[in-house]
């Protein structure tokens, strides 16, 4: 095999790599070059067994283990996660290809927050139940149950990210996991389980398994999966959700979205032109709760697009290694087809003013920074759109705004809502009231007031309408992966019969 920058990326079951027993490899490649990063094992159905089985056998031990002992292990993760922070975000750059400047401050940080976050709220009492007085001699207590095996599968715009968010509160609340990253971006998924076997976790409670779709659906529908938990597209999610729903699976659902941020006419613009530029280029775009569609008042508009402009000087593409690059390539030579698509259909067919960026490949901003045959797009902007072009309805999952002016903010709202997806939504202004009743408007599970994109630990979040089922993260985070036991208790030495007299 021809030299690559990682060693081949093996499954992970019994606390330790394992090869496949197909001997089927794909490859894992650098989106900022094209070339190859890894080679990785691609699981059979009997490699997944085999990891099901060994998550199967961890439970029963894992799941008894007192939470503040579960919690322990996990922050001990914790502290290695910190520890290698910057070897982490470097594999994520290199996967992803977004830049270091982001993986080094963003990805590894907020998962390792939401470990520790659920590390303590189980080691502080979290997944006690309640005790209800019924009379004085009955009452009612309730206990929260580990699930069993649980099934993670992750997109590939935040991999290591993601594969926390699902595996802390899952692992915390005592359930196994075999996690399943997506076959575009799956080299953190060797080097997490290896941190938590190092941290104390015992073998099969983290399992990995690499391939595409059929892997992924080979798990999600396996009859000892007691949970699914899915990050993706809302179609890949449609799929996964009905064949779990054969087996009367629990389910959560982090699906896409097409979220709209309202500029409102009294904003500070510098403030707004800030947030949308973050709600669309951070991550070249590739953000599940990405603000694409902006309205701005009509009034607003020619200022707004300038101030725009003139940010826009402030993307630095090049070497995503290097600590002043923001803009890195998008993560496959797929997806920059898909992405060039939109933009086409933007120009051709929906005929949106194009205010700047397109099809044209972006220069290197000097000799030095190599772009190589990465999958390099401009950020772009379009203005003028209208609800109906397809640029503004469909999820694009890149670097493309869409500027849509209005007259009157009620009416904004409507065309905001007025979408089968409901992920995420914000407002900017300086009016506080208006900034609340908007937002109190507006359908989405996830919603900001001049800011968006940031989603701490402390914050659960998940889409309305087609863009997802449950939450994760915050108090709530934890409810998707036990089940309820109720028990009524009676001491009053009678059971209350209708079958007492003849
Ligand atoms: P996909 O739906 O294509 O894939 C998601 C995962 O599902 C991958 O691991 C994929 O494997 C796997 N998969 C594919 N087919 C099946 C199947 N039939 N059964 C089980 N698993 C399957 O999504 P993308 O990877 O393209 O991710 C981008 C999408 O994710 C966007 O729509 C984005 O909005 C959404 N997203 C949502 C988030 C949220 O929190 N709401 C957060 C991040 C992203 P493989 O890749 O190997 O084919």
């Amino acid at each position: 095999m021809a030299s690559r920058r990682y060693p081949a990326r093996q499954l992970y079951y019994d606390g330790e790599p394992r090869p496949s027993t197909a001997k089927r490899f794909f490859e894992t490649i650098d989106p900022s070059t094209s070339k190859p990063l890894a080679d990785v094992v691609c699981a059979s159905p009997a490699d997944v067994d085999a990891a099901i089985a060994s998550a199967s056998r961890a439970f029963p031990s894992w799941s008894k283990t007192p939470p503040a002992e579960r919690a322990r292990v996990l922050l001990r993760a914790v502290a290695l996660l910190r520890a290698r922070n910057d070897q982490l975000a470097a594999v994520e750059t290199h996967d992803t290809g977004k830049p270091l400047s982001e993986t080094s401050t963003v990805d590894v940080v907020t998962g390792a927050d939401v470990l520790e976050y659920f590390a303590n709220l189980v080691g502080g009492g979290g997944l006690n139940g309640e005790t209800t007085q019924l009379r004085e001699d009955a009452w009612v207590y309730t206990r929260k149950e580990a699930l069993g095996v649980c099934a993670g599968i992750g997109a590939w715009n935040y991999p290591i990210q993601i594969a926390l968010w699902k595996s802390a509160p899952c692992l915390a609340a005592g359930n196994t996991m075999v996690y399943k990253p997506s076959e575009v971006t799956p080299l953190h998924g060797q080097f997490l389980a290896e941190l938590y076997t190092e941290a104390g976790l015992p073998p099969g409670v983290f399992n990995v398994i690499n391939g595409g779709g059929d892997v992924g659906s080979y798990l999600t529908s396996h009859p000892r999966v007691a949970k699914v938990s899915f990050t993706g597209q809302v179609s890949t999610g449609q799929k996964v959700a009905s064949s779990a729903a054969g087996g009367m699976k629990y389910v959560t659902m982090e699906l896409g979205g097409k979220s709209p941020l309202i500029i409102l006419p009294d904003v500070d613009l510098d403030i707004a032109v800030d947030g949308a530029m973050m709600a669309n280029f951070f991550s070249t775009g590739q953000v599940c709760t990405n603000g694409t569609r902006v309205f701005v008042p009509k009034s607003l508009q020619a200022d707004f697009e300038k101030r725009l402009l003139d940010k826009m000087q402030h993307v630095r593409m090049g070497d995503p290694t290097d600590m002043s690059t923001n803009f890195g390539p998008v993560v496959s030579a797929q997806h920059l087809e898909k992405v060039l698509g939109y933009i086409r259909h933007g120009i051709e067919v929906d005929k949106a003013s194009l205010l700047c960026g397109g099809l044209k490949k972006p220069a290197a901003p000097s000799a030095s920074a190599d772009m190589g045959d990465g999958y390099w797009v401009q950020p772009t902007v379009f203005t003028n759109c209208k609800d109906s072009m397809r640029i503004v309805q469909e999820e694009i999952f890149g670097p493309v705004m869409c500027i849509l002016t209005y007259e009157d903010v009620n009416e904004a709202v409507e065309r905001a809502n007025n979408t089968q997806l409901g992920l995420a939504a914000g407002v900017f202004t300086k009016d506080l009231n208006a900034a609340h009743k908007t937002v109190a408007r507006l359908q989405a599970g996830i919603t900001w007031v001049n800011s968006w994109g940031e989603s701490p630990a402390e914050m659960s979040v998940g889409g309305w309408k087609m863009s997802g089922v449950g939450v994760e993260n915050g108090r709530r985070g934890i409810e998707a992966w036990v089940r309820n036991k109720s028990t009524l208790v009676d001491m009053s030495g009678a059971v209350a019969t209708a079958f007492s007299k003849l």
